[in-house]
């Protein structure tokens, strides 16, 4: 039997472990030194000034949004081809999702045409999705937004230090579960391009209190105040210290997905012509994962089995989130084909940086097999 080629790895390992050892040695384990030198450190990458550390990419963006002052009544512009998570945060601000169609099968970003005829009055901010780790094009997108004096905020789960990734928008959030770019097994991580913003957000992430518990500690403040409704939404020092270590590996563990990804676009196109690849070559991205259309009319269910019979993980991102039952109920009769083709064809097979390029090779031969 060979061995497992799994969809996603997490690297971690001694220097991990080491880092968690230390604040657990130090005493302190929530929103410390590390927390502020990991946010330092994420927006330095970033070329910001400051970003927020939070427990997780679904709090940030649900945040970003309280943060720009969506709220009930307000409109949003949303993918469907995403994680749920994207919609549900404007969910949480009472706001309405109003879902928009992929360009196209090669292009599965939300449309800017489509987005553009589904503004409303009522419209405040539109969500984009760096589907894949491949980044819509943000100049286009802030266009776009300024004409109509919309907010853009990025779900940038896929995409951390990559292009202009959350200096165009006016605040992005950033996701290091396990299955992302970096992990720190749950974290999150947002970027605001004002000032004033990013305080409010940091204000939000611990329930609206004007000192922090270290600043307390330190002798610094006495008491505090609250002076809007926050969460709790914090990161502790735990999580951030695990993030220290990741963050100086990230460019070279995005450089090496994308040249596993070129594996898959060469190999594919000389071996499985008939199974094509959204994007192309040339379009920036961090690689997130690897996600291949199947010829029409092909059972993918039976595909997957095949490759799991060999040993080999893959999955399907996403069903699109217009077709849950939830926001079925919530929304009925959208219709969106370009998503709903796309979402029906597409597969997405192994893609982190613990792959060889002989593993490409063993996952697109497996894959013809299962053909
Ligand atoms: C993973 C992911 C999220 C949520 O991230 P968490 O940190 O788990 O909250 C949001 N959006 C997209 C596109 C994701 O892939």
């Amino acid at each position: 039997m060979n061995k497992t080629i799994s969809l996603c790895d997490p690297i971690i390992g001694y220097e991990e472990k080491k880092a968690l050892c230390e604040v657990i040695d130090s005493q302190w384990l929530t929103m410390g030194e590390r927390v502020v030198a990991f946010e330092k450190t994420f927006a330095g990458l970033h070329h910001m000034a400051d970003a927020v550390a939070v427990n997780s990419c679904t709090a940030g963006l649900h945040l970003a949004l309280l943060g720009l002052g969506i709220g009930p009544g307000d409109e949003v512009l949303v993918p469907s081809l995403t994680f749920a998570a994207t919609v549900n945060a404007v969910m949480y601000c009472g706001a309405t999702p109003v879902f928009v169609d992929v360009e196209s099968e090669d292009i599965p970003h939300i449309s800017i045409a489509d987005a553009e005829a589904g503004i409303s009055s009522d419209t405040k901010a539109v969500m984009v999705m760096h589907y894949g780790g491949y980044l819509v094009d943000l100049r286009q997108w802030r266009d776009l937004a300024d004409k109509h004096g919309l907010y853009l905020i990025e779900d940038a789960a896929h995409a951390p230090e990559t292009g202009d990734v959350g200096r165009i928008s006016d605040a992005a959030a950033f996701s290091f579960f396990t299955n992302k770019n970096m992990t720190t097994a749950e974290g999150g991580m947002v970027l605001a391009t004002d000032s004033e913003v990013l305080q409010r957000i940091r204000g939000m992430r611990s329930h609206g209190m004007t000192t922090g518990t270290l600043d307390r500690h330190k002798g610094h403040a006495f008491s505090y105040d609250v002076t809007l409704l926050g969460y709790n939404y914090r990161m502790d020092e735990l999580r951030a210290a695990m993030g220290l270590v990741q963050l100086p590996h990230l460019a070279r563990w995005n450089g090496h997905r994308r040249q596993l990804s070129f594996r898959y676009r060469r190999v594919l196109r000389d071996r499985l012509p008939e199974v094509t690849i959204p994007f192309n070559e040339t379009h920036e991205t961090s690689a997130h994962i690897m996600p291949v259309l199947l010829p029409d009319g092909i059972n993918r269910q039976k595909v997957m089995e095949g490759l799991r019979h060999t040993g080999i993980q893959s999955s399907i991102h996403y069903p699109p989130v217009h077709q849950f039952s939830y926001y079925r109920k919530r929304f009925p009769d959208i219709s969106l084909p370009n998503t709903e083709r796309f979402c029906a064809r597409e597969l997405t097979l192994p893609l982190h940086p613990g792959l060889s390029e002989g593993d490409v090779d063993r996952v697109i031969e497996a894959l013809k097999q299962a053909l």
